[in-house]
């Protein structure tokens, strides 16, 4: 059942946070759609019993478990058009990209195609926002379904993410998570993780009341700011962790593995899918190290090696 935040604001809570704007006149907009089928159709019951009809969906970025819900909605509802930061959009308009990136640019094979890291592919009708801003980290005004909203830039998990701000709500995606997830997690997922630490600060400097995490609780603004410094301080312990595990030279699939025998001693991660994003997570902090100068990358016989840099 939708929950409501605010007035004309709703979630759906779940593993993904849903999010939905009333219009005012019946209407909805939609904040991501979950992973599937299942989470679509939630969705569209969550809307039919309080009486609205979605009219637009907002993805805020293009992972599978945020926009594997548009198929089943585009398929069953008319006229509802997909609104997606630019780049993003991309890669939902074509997510075999997904998988295609988690597998060095290669074909995916098996194991990478599955619900997990590949969406249905969605059509996305509206380019929100300017990359460059988003890129700059300039919050723009726009309109959507005839509802005025703020689009708050929080690349760095992902390419270009954005979050939404509407009526006091800060609907802020994966630009942070809730201390559970974290826990879970161990590295928070990352693509440039300096720019997902600016994207922190960011958020912690908005004067919305309400902050929904696509993953976590919805949380008041009295009690973001530890969340915030909470996913700071994770993201802080994984660098270090990464520059622990360069303490002897080692390609990034041995800092990888040395990093997930720190964390989970000899215990593999569940599944090929969780291995490889835990992977892409700790490439963005070898990338991260060596803008910081704390880490270098050469080629060397046995492959690109990555050590700490000599001080
Ligand atoms: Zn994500």
């Amino acid at each position: 059942m939708l929950q409501p935040i605010t007035e004309r604001t709703f979630y759906l809570p779940g593993a993904n946070n849903l999010g939905v704007i009333a219009t005012g006149d019946g209407d909805a907009i939609a904040i991501d759609t979950g992973l599937d089928k299942n989470s679509g159709r939630a969705l569209r019951k969550a809307l039919d019993a309080a009486g609205l009809q979605l009219r637009a969906i907002i993805n805020t970025h293009h992972h599978a478990d945020h926009i594997g819900g548009n198929d089943y909605l585009l398929r069953n509802l008319p006229g509802v058009s997909v609104y997606a930061p630019p780049l993003e959009a991309a890669l939902i308009e074509h997510p075999v990209l997904e998988p295609v990136y988690f597998n060095q640019g290669a074909r995916p094979h098996t194991a990478l195609r599955n619900r997990w890291l590949m969406a249905p592919r969605s059509p996305v009708q509206h380019i929100l926002g300017d990359l460059a801003r988003i890129e700059r980290g300039e919050p723009q005004q726009a309109e959507v379904a005839g509802v005025a909203i703020e689009i708050i830039p929080v690349p760095g998990h992902s390419l270009a993410q954005i979050a939404v701000a509407c009526d006091g709500v800060c609907f802020a995606a994966d630009g942070f998570f809730g201390p559970a997830v974290l826990e879970k997690h161990g590295i928070p997922y990352a693509h440039d993780v300096a720019a997902q630490l600016t994207s922190l600060d960011r958020l912690a400097a908005r004067d919305e009341h309400w902050f929904l995490p696509g993953h976590g609780e919805l949380v008041a603004r009295n009690v973001v700011g530890d969340q915030l410094s909470a996913n700071r301080a994770a993201i802080e312990r994984s660098s270090a962790m990464v520059l622990q595990a360069l303490e002897a030279p080692g390609d990034a699939v041995a800092a990888t593995a040395r990093v997930v025998r720190k964390l989970y001693g000899e215990v593999a991660l569940p599944g090929i899918p969780q291995y490889v994003v835990f992977a892409g997570a700790v490439a963005a902090h070898l990338s991260f190290l060596e803008q910081q100068g704390l880490a270098q990358v050469s080629l060397e016989a046995d492959g690109l090696i990555w050590r700490r840099t000599a001080t």
